[in-house]
């Protein structure tokens, strides 16, 4: 396979974002092919034993096993990787793949990892459920309460793992005041950036070791595949995260890696322009929603807590928000009356989508624990999409009026 600039860093790094969303990672087979090849084998041949025999030891680069390579995921990785700002990045099946794995990698029985209490239901899963049962302490905190993180640390602390903004209720954390606790105490961050995508926001530019992805939502943008990232240094990727990958094999199949991929090249637009919708049918919102004495949960308006640190810390605030009427059943009402946005639970796709938390993607956790984070019976998240925003608008309008609200 002939390479081409789009994975020669010596070039790429020089490049601007946007150019490295639509080219970044890049390879060429001799056929000089425009839009990225989609290699679908599980194996590859070899001229010679020896030449095999050299890439299992480490010795020659090449693959060897779509497990541990494959040249189309080599391109989305390579291409995350750059627009992330990251030494390396790992494809993972699925979001919540990637977010396994950066957890188990790292942490060992007897340690303790520190989580934000406002995340995705099955992000919480991880965290009450799964790594207790290896012997992993856990402690959930208000993630937007700056002393709370140093004040969980524990002496066997070796993890913070959060996600900013929060799903649903939007919390934001202070990336640069938490990465900086946690360097200061040798504890690895790692950051659930699946709200944000690397087009609004990139820990790492704060001080964050290790940012995980759903690809599903923002990446891909279409609603088509599953899929997922870790970034790192590549110190940690080869020595802590690989390991784990390579014998556990929570792997991108290529074809989902080459949707991806094709996202990604108009990430940065999709991004933009759905936050902009978002504000907009905020402000439309805000005054209607507060009038029936809901809450706005909105980082991209004033009357978020942390507006101001949302809008220093991310290029635009994206495509999602919520608010809460007063009940389920309001909100059930509001959700049957949509005749243009869609019941859905997935988000950053270009279509509007909305959803009632509490009874989908939040509807495996113990109601105590729901409601402690904010996930009340009348809450509803909206992802606004790329249609037009007074569509959109007259839609909600219209649902509304029909709620009662
Ligand atoms: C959707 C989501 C995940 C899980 O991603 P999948 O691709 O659905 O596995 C994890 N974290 C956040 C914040 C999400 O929104």
């Amino acid at each position: 396979m002939k390479k081409t600039t789009g994975t020669d860093r010596s070039v790429t790094r020089n490049w601007r974002p946007a150019t490295r969303a639509v080219r970044g990672g890049t390879w060429r087979s001799e056929h000089g092919e425009t839009s990225e090849a989609l290699f679908l084998t599980s194996g590859y041949t070899y001229d010679d034993a020896q030449t095999v025999a050299d890439r299992f030891a480490g010795d020659a680069q090449g693959m060897t096993y779509s497990r541990l390579q494959n040249p189309t995921v080599a391109m989305l990785e390579e291409r995350i990787a750059l627009m992330e700002g990251a030494q390396g990045c790992r494809a993972q099946a699925s979001g919540m793949a990637a977010m396994t794995a950066a957890l188990l990698c790292q942490l060992s029985a007897g340690d303790h990892c520190v989580a934000a209490r406002a995340a995705f239901g099955s992000c919480r899963w991880l965290v009450d459920h799964l790594l207790p049962r290896f012997g992993i302490e856990t402690t959930v905190i208000d993630s937007a309460d700056d002393a709370a993180w140093e004040a969980a640390i524990r002496p066997n602390t070796k993890v913070f793992f959060f996600e900013t903004p929060a799903n649903p209720t939007l919390d934001i954390v202070d990336l640069a005041h938490v990465c900086g606790v946690a360097k200061a105490h040798g504890i690895t961050t790692v950051v659930d950036n699946a709200f944000a995508s690397p087009a609004l926001q990139r820990p790492m530019e704060f001080g964050a070791d290790v940012v995980a992805y759903s690809a599903t939502k923002l990446m891909d943008g279409q609603g088509r595949v599953l899929a997922g990232a870790i970034c790192g240094s590549e110190e940690w990727i080869n020595e802590t995260l690989l390991p784990f990958q390579r014998n556990t094999g929570p792997n991108i199949a290529p074809f989902n890696a080459w949707v991806v991929l094709k996202g990604l090249e108009t990430l940065e637009l999709r991004a933009h322009k759905q936050s902009e919708n978002a504000v907009k049918l905020g402000e439309f919102l805000e005054p209607r929603v507060q009038k029936a004495g809901g809450h706005m949960l909105h980082p991209g308006l004033p009357s978020h807590p942390r507006h101001d640190l949302a809008t220093k810390q991310m290029d635009a605030t994206g495509p999602i928000f919520a608010f809460d009427v007063d009940t389920r059943e309001r909100a059930f009402a509001i959700l049957d009356a949509l005749e243009l946005v869609d019941i859905s639970n997935n988000i950053g796709d270009a279509r509007s989508l909305m959803c009632h938390p509490a009874s989908t993607t939040h509807a495996g956790m113990e109601e105590d624990a729901r409601t402690a984070m904010g996930v009340t019976e009348g809450l509803l998240r909206i992802n606004v999409g790329l249609e037009d925003i007074a569509d959109v608008t007259e839609d909600m309008d219209r649902a509304l009026a029909v709620a009662g609200i």
